[in-house]
């Protein structure tokens, strides 16, 4: 079965992928003679490649016993970055029961809310985890986010990634911790397309240098001089352990809220607050739906029905409400005139910026290499290269 969606303003026929509901509307998604998408192959290649088997627990058991050695005689063997939400404190807790000494760092961009606080707080202390918060300058984080917004990029968070980024790889590199543990997970939150989320230190140095307004005193971009330093001077390695468990479902949420009293949050991303105002932003000025990747995921895990997924992408997400925007966009210091002119700004991809893509696709078999050998998080190559 194919299936054929056509929407208000974009032009020509869509198609669904007919297993998960991701659609050729959306760049880099191409669909096989069977109407399969190129991201439920990417699925099943690393599924393939990282199996929940007992052969892939016990790859999983190797790398922690390197992990430990490499850590042996400091205090820390380990760096996992934690936002409060179910997948990192999931992953902390993973950590700790493996047998690692991980050091949690947080990143704080100003927009976590009370519950996320609340929740970190009792996971780390139910885990005896010591906590580094790298907090950014309000100020300079809010301009960050609005030079995003005048550059017409979709995606706002880009420079609190860069904040995440740093803060991991800037705290590993001063305790002396050889590896950072990721969290992401292909199964629980899919694989975002490459256009609507794809970002680099020169895309942010470019991005900065023609939108900023205010000269910045503490933000700390990450160039690829940085990149170099940390991987092959100061040798820190990268982990994505979420491809070693089984994170589905609706049992995570349940066991952190028996064991530490975690709760939940309410609803879809509603952690971090400055998200409402994110997914309207990308939703009505680029189509650009997040739920989408990670629904598909969903769907093709078996944990949430097709149907109920494309149901539930008929309706606006309940983060997208006009009392949460409105706070958003509020705390930005964005008024409706200047709001609706954003909107209204010819939507712009990291394709219309200077960025070290072009390289980085040159170079993209040293990077299959590197994701292999834990220098970068697994993936990437795949990701950036084969989606
Ligand atoms: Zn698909």
């Amino acid at each position: 079965m194919s299936e054929v969606v056509e929407r208000p303003g974009i032009p020509g026929e869509i198609r669904r992928c007919t297993r998960c509901v991701m659609h050729d509307g959306i760049a880099g998604v191409v669909l096989d003679a069977a109407g399969v998408c190129n991201h439920c192959h990417l699925h099943e290649k690393l599924d393939r490649l990282y199996p929940l088997t007992d052969a892939g627990h016990a790859e999983l058991l190797k790398i922690v016993e390197k992990i430990k050695r490499d850590g042996r005689g400091k205090t820390y063997d380990c760096i996992v970055g934690i936002s409060g939400g179910r997948d990192t404190c999931y992953c902390l807790y993973k950590c700790k029961e493996l047998g690692l000494r991980p050091l949690a760092v947080h990143f704080d961009n100003g927009w976590d809310s009370e519950i996320a606080k609340t929740n970190l707080r009792r996971v780390l202390e139910g885990l005896d985890v010591d906590l580094h918060t790298v907090v950014a300058d309000w100020e300079e984080s809010r301009e960050l986010t609005n030079c995003t917004i005048r550059a017409s990029l979709p995606y706002i968070d880009m420079t609190d990634d860069v904040g995440i980024v740093s803060a991991l790889y800037r705290t590993a590199a001063r305790e002396g911790v050889g590896w950072i543990i990721h969290s992401h997970s292909f199964r629980s939150e899919g694989i975002n397309p490459l256009r609507w989320n794809y970002m680099d230190g020169r895309l942010v140095h470019h991005i900065i240098k023609r939108f900023c307004r205010i000269k910045l005193k503490f933000f700390k971009n990450v160039e690829l001089r940085h990149f170099f330093w940390w991987v092959f001077v100061k040798r820190i390695k990268t982990f994505t352990i979420t491809n070693y468990y089984d994170d589905l479902g609706n049992k995570i949420e349940e066991f952190l809220g028996e064991q530490y009293g975690w709760q939940s949050t309410g609803g879809w991303h509603f952690d971090n607050e400055i998200f409402g105002l994110a997914c309207h932003y990308s939703r009505v000025k680029f189509g650009i739906d997040w739920r989408i990747p990670e629904f598909a995921a969903w769907v093709r895990t078996g944990e949430m029905t097709r149907e109920a997924a494309l149901e539930e992408l008929e309706e606006t997400p309940a983060i997208e409400s006009a009392e949460i925007v409105g706070y958003g966009l509020k705390k930005q210091g964005i008024g409706d005139e200047e709001w609706q002119q954003i909107l209204a700004a010819e939507p712009r991809y990291f394709t219309d910026y200077p960025t070290y893509y072009p390289v980085l696709k040159l170079l993209s078999p040293l990077i299959w290499l590197l994701g292999r050998l834990h220098i970068l998080p697994a993936h990437t190559y795949e990701k950036f290269f084969k989606t």
